[in-house]
């Protein structure tokens, strides 16, 4: 099973960090074990002075995939979480300076804590799904899927040109606006629509 994620898909959220708007998606890779699931606490680890949420809309791969056709792609995936993309922030701008691969400000234990997955259909509106992050009860990011620069179906088209997507991989596909650091201390609470999804107390 693998991990996908997307950078810089949304235009605010390029912006924000002073990022060019990129042609074709940024992808990148976490490893399993930065999962968190069922709620569990995020602890904030001692490598880091600035880790920053990402709140992300995830889709997982219900069917393999390789070189599929962007008019086709809806057809591979049908659920849907909400997740957080942890980013060591100073670490991966250190990284970025030098042109060296971020894999370990991105993919560091617990860095992908994400819901249960929802089918797809149950949601109200798939041509504009709306997600939102709050931080200690404020919302920090609130974002919608036709803000996606590369939307869902051309990921699942860009990424299977090169990579065999398989049956349970999960693609994140990247943060909106308003991403910010964490403390100890904080909880952070998901919501796709209106539906409280995923609940993460950083230790
Ligand atoms: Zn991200």
């Amino acid at each position: 099973m693998k991990i996908f994620c997307i950078g810089r898909n949304y235009v605010d959220h390029a912006k924000e960090l002073k990022n060019p708007v990129p042609k074709q998606p940024l992808v990148f890779m976490k490893p399993i074990t930065a999962l968190l699931k069922d709620n569990k606490p995020f602890y904030y680890p001692d490598f880091s002075k600035e880790i920053h949420f990402e709140a992300e809309l995830v889709i997982k791969m219900s069917r393999h995939a390789k070189h599929v056709d962007v008019k086709f792609a809806h057809k591979y995936f049908d659920e849907i979480a909400v997740g957080i993309d942890f980013t060591a922030r100073d670490l991966q701008n250190a990284l970025k300076a030098k042109g060296h691969p971020w894999e370990i400000a991105k993919g560091f234990d617990g860095s992908a804590p994400i819901s249960q997955f929802v089918p797809l259909n149950s949601l109200k509106n798939t041509e504009n799904i709306n997600f939102s992050l709050k931080q200690n009860g404020e919302e920090k990011q609130n974002g919608f899927s036709q803000d996606l620069i590369f939307n869902f179906s051309y990921l699942i088209h860009h990424i299977s040109k090169y990579i065999l997507l398989q049956k349970g991989d999960y693609i994140f596909t990247g943060t909106p606006a308003g991403v910010g650091p964490v403390s100890i201390g904080d909880e952070l609470e998901l919501f796709l629509e209106d539906e409280l999804m995923l609940t993460c107390a950083v230790k």
